[in-house]
């Protein structure tokens, strides 16, 4: 992309309506822009984000066996009247009425919308188990949307649902999620700790919340330091072994949010204890026969005989995910992408635009290294040479490389690594090769 013509309106200022440093850093480099309350427009950096995040999320869903779907925005009122929940919800839900005045709703989540299609399609222990997924808008209607997109009323989710006909074989899916979920926060650049979270009037241990530590964190947490240290699994992971070693590793050490945390853990842990706060990016959820018995979603087993399904739902905000990221990685001077998830990898800062050597080399590099799939941005204005440092720094590309008069003397570039500072000089001929 060049930057001349690219729409990125960015803001040397800060915005006064952002509290969070992710919220200013989002406005400052042009990525969202609100529409109204808790509602974003994704401006083209945004989205090359959003993007990233996205595929990531999906890579490591089909990897566990997970399948996507896309389910619609707006779901009918009978589902949710069916499960009960169309009431319970109250004021978070968006509620419509169409032409014909029947009641409509903008999902803020799709057990109900899930269970359905399973309902209709699947009617034997044979059918079974089965994994679906989606990525897809979500609206709820916060009492307090804050922090741009971190507590939006908009926002995008990925949300897996399992089904099994009995508990043993849904733990294993949870247990599939519970390390997909280790593996993709990981590929996201973010340490994500897994706590035990709620689990509602149905009990048991098989609900986690994954929390990102950040003193801008909505929940407090309480963490044994070690757990901070535990491994990842990696990519020789089998799906289709016994996952159960792995989630009880990461589960053995004192991990709560304030929500649930126990009396007297200071005491025992002492120095052993993090104290912090966190942002909720993804939940999971073991919640058996809540919604297959009221809405009806069973098969029959072997003997014919009906079965109702056990469920569980697996939830990650892909787009607070953004903000999450950004809180954990910037500095004075903007965001620092991980490279996972960079809107671009490499910039080019042309020092001298104007001088043909400069404008002819920059412009072969920046052709050169798209062509060789490594995600380029090229700063071609005219603005002064300070001016495009900033600005790289603050939109957080990983690697800059810098091009003026005096280094091509010398056939050479210099690079810089946004995250450490550090400066390399690299000789021209070699920098397509370096980055490929
Ligand atoms: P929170 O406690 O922050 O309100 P939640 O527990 O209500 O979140 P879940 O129902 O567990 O949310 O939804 C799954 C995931 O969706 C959450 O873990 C979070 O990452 C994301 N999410 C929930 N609400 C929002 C929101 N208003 N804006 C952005 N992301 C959200
Ligand atoms: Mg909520
Ligand atoms: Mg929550
Ligand atoms: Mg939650």
């Amino acid at each position: 992309m060049r930057l001349s013509q690219y729409f990125l309106p960015t803001l040397k200022e800060n915005p006064s309506e952002a509290q969070i440093v992710s919220h200013r850093l989002m406005l400052r480099a042009g990525m969202i822009r609100q529409s109204s309350a808790g509602i974003y427009n994704w401006l083209p950096l945004g989205l090359r984000v959003l993007r990233k995040i996205e595929q990531i999320v999906r890579e490591e869903q089909d990897l566990a066996g997970c399948q996507e779907v896309l389910m619609p925005t707006i779901q009918p009122s009978e589902l949710w009247q069916k499960s009960g929940r169309y009431d319970d919800y109250g004021k978070e839900m968006l509620r419509i009425t169409d032409r014909h005045g029947r009641d409509m709703l903008y999902g803020p989540t799709n057990e109900e919308a899930i269970t359905d299609v399973v309902k209709m399609e699947c009617q034997s222990y044979k059918d079974m188990p089965k994994m679906l997924y989606h990525i897809q808008w979500k609206f709820r209607d916060e009492v307090r949307p804050r922090f741009g997109i971190m507590r939006g009323r908009e926002f995008l989710m990925k949300d897996s649902y399992s089904f099994d006909i009995d508990y043993e074989s849904s733990k294993a899916a949870y247990n599939k999620m519970f390390v997909a979920y280790l593996r993709t926060f990981n590929r996201l650049g973010v340490k994500a700790i897994p706590m035990r979270a709620d689990t509602g009037p149905i009990g048991g241990d098989l609900s986690h919340e994954f929390l990102v530590l950040a003193d801008t964190g909505e929940s407090g947490v309480f963490v044994h330091k070690d757990v901070l240290d535990f491994d990842i699994p990696g990519d020789d992971v089998d799906y289709n072994e016994d996952l159960q070693p792995i989630v009880d590793k990461w589960t053995s050490l004192y991990a709560a949010t304030d929500e649930k945390h126990e009396e007297g853990v200071e005491a025992e842990l002492g120095d052993d204890l993090l104290a912090a706060r966190g942002i909720e990016v993804g939940h999971i959820f073991h919640f058996g026969t809540k919604y297959s018995k009221p809405m009806g979603a069973t098969v029959t087993d072997q003997n014919g005989t009906e079965i109702d399904l056990q469920m569980g739902s697996y939830g990650i905000g892909v787009s607070r995910l953004i903000g999450a990221i950004i809180e954990a990685s910037h500095d004075d001077d903007g965001i620092i992408w991980p490279e996972s998830v960079a809107p671009f990898t490499v910039g080019i800062i042309n020092l001298k635009t104007g001088d043909e050597t400069c404008d002819e080399t920059c412009d072969r590099l920046y052709k050169e290294l798209n062509a060789a799939g490594v995600e380029t941005l090229i700063d071609d204005t005219a603005e002064r040479a300070g001016g495009k440092f900033k600005n790289m720094d603050l939109i957080g590309i990983p690697w800059h490389v810098v091009i003026g008069p005096r280094g091509l003397k010398n056939g050479v570039a210099e690079v810089k690594n946004r995250k450490s500072g550090e400066k390399q000089e690299i000789a021209i001929t070699d920098l397509v090769a370096h980055f490929s």
